[in-house]
Order: C-alpha cells, then structure tokens, then sequence
C-alpha cells in the first residue's frame, strides 16, 4: 500500500505488543506517522495528542503501555474501565483514563468518579447526570460531544444539525469543559469516502465558534482511529485515538463495534 492509501479496514495485520520494547517501538512509530502527517498537511508540530486507546486489553499487557510511556488510556465501556481503574489506581496512581464509547446515564455516577476525559457526550440526560455527580464529588470532567457524521443508524452521537442547540444548553452544566467535537468516521477502505465525516465535524466545529459566544473554548477534534488518523489529519484532528497500532490487533472486529460500509466488502 502506498503511504497516500493507509489500508483503512485490514487491522488483523497489526503485530501484537507484548514487551515493552514493542510497546515503545510502536508508540514511537505512530507518532512518526502523526508528525510527518502533520508536516505533509500543514499542521503545527505538536498539533495533535496521540490517545492510546487499551480496550479488550488485559491488565499486564496496559502495565507494558504503561511502563513505555502512556499515561492516559482510552476505553469505550464504562464498566471495563472502571475496572481496570480499580486494578490499578494503588499501583500506578498517575494512569488517568478517557471514557470514548457511549455512556448511559445511570453510569453516570461512575464515569464522574474516575474519567479525566469523556468523549461521547450526546444527551442533555447524560450531561445532566454527569455534572450532578461531579459536583457531589468536587470534580471537572473535560467533555467532548459526539457527532453521528456518517449518518449511520446504529452509530451514536448527535446528527450535525442537532449540535448548534445542543452545545447552547452545555453552560449551565458548570463541571463540564466542552473542549470539543469526536466523530467515528465511515469504516470504509476508501480514504475519499471517510475523509468527507472528518471535514464535515472541523466545518462545524468552526461554524460553533463563530456562532456561540461562549463556544471559544471548543477547539478539539477527536477523530481518527489506526486505520484511518492520517485522513484525520488532514482534515484538523487535534485528538487520535489509538490501539490496534499500538496494542495489536484485536480479537473482536471492528464491525462488532461499528457499521462496516458496502463498499468494504468489496476490497
Ligand atoms: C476502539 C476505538 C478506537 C480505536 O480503534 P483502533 O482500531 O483500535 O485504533 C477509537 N475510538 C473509539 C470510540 C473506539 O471505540
């Protein structure tokens, strides 16, 4: 495959980190890979945060992670990061940990307990309850709202023509810091028919600063995972959210979590 073609879909080929070692070298392969994306698009170095994202992952192989350099790590249930936030909070008190699946509300109270992160914000339900229970424990919570930008049914987050309203009820939530806007791409080989999810969350991004007074604190786009973060890139990622590449690949498909398009079939 050719740089300008990352293979978007075939993440069964990623080797499994389990030293270290691996874990440093493959950390340090992706940000090669951010950094010279971010020089290929014209983006400022240090532009974009690498998430390494450890879900399915047992705990001896996220200490590895750990001891290569990771601090933060991404997961996408709540129950399965809460814990490994249990397991590990005595041993390794620095692990901070970002919640970036969906949240129901009654999970609220747990999220408001151990996240630094949550990036799937797509109810005023969810906003409510999170900001109740982070004011009882004295907390903040960086949040990100979540776009459905592929139009899929069965994918989370809010059609782009909800969020202008949405983002406008988020002050009175005064423990929630809106950074800003995380979208899953279309799961399709074909970098042209992603890259469209990327462009259309940076257009709306831009389109809240200029039209909400308080929304210049959204700045971030979460978006773009191992198959597809230099597209992300490119179109304004600020956020990458990381684990085949890192971690290996996974035993679950990605259409166990997500909608795979017609299109990938085919390749
Ligand atoms: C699993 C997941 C990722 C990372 O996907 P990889 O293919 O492992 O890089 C990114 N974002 C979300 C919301 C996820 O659930």
């Amino acid at each position: 495959m050719s740089e300008s073609a990352p293979d978007l879909l075939h993440t069964e080929h990623y080797p499994t980190s389990t030293s270290v070692e691996a874990f440093r070298e493959r950390i340090a392969l992706v940000q090669q890979r951010i950094d010279a994306a971010c020089v290929r698009y014209g983006r400022a170095a240090g532009d974009v945060r690498l998430l390494t994202v450890s879900k399915t992952f047992g705990i001896d192989r996220i200490r590895l992670a750990y001891q290569a350099g990771c601090r933060l790590l991404g997961e996408n249930k709540v129950q399965e990061a809460e814990g490994k936030y249990e397991a590990l909070r005595e041993e390794l008190p620095d692990l901070e940990w970002a919640v970036i699946g969906h949240l129901q509300s009654n999970k609220a109270k747990s999220v408001a307990r151990f996240a630094s992160e949550f990036h799937a914000l797509d109810k005023l339900k969810t906003a409510e309850a999170l900001d109740r229970r982070l004011q009882i424990e004295g907390r903040s919570l960086d949040v990100f709202v979540q776009v459905n930008t592929s139009s899929e049914d069965s994918k989370f987050g809010l059609p782009p023509e909800e969020v202008h309203a949405f983002v406008r009820e988020l002050p009175q939530f005064s423990a929630l810091k809106v950074k800003g806007l995380m979208t899953l791409a279309l799961m399709d080989a074909d970098p042209e028919r992603v890259r469209p999810c990327f462009a259309l969350l940076r257009n709306l991004r831009d389109q809240l600063r200029n039209d909400i007074a308080h929304a210049e604190n959204i700045r971030e786009l979460s978006m773009g995972m191992s198959g597809d973060y230099e597209v992300a890139i490119a179109e304004g990622s600020t956020i990458v959210r990381v684990g085949q590449a890192i971690f290996g690949a996974r035993a679950t498909p990605n259409n166990f979590y997500w909608p795979v398009s017609d299109t990938a079939t085919t390749s």
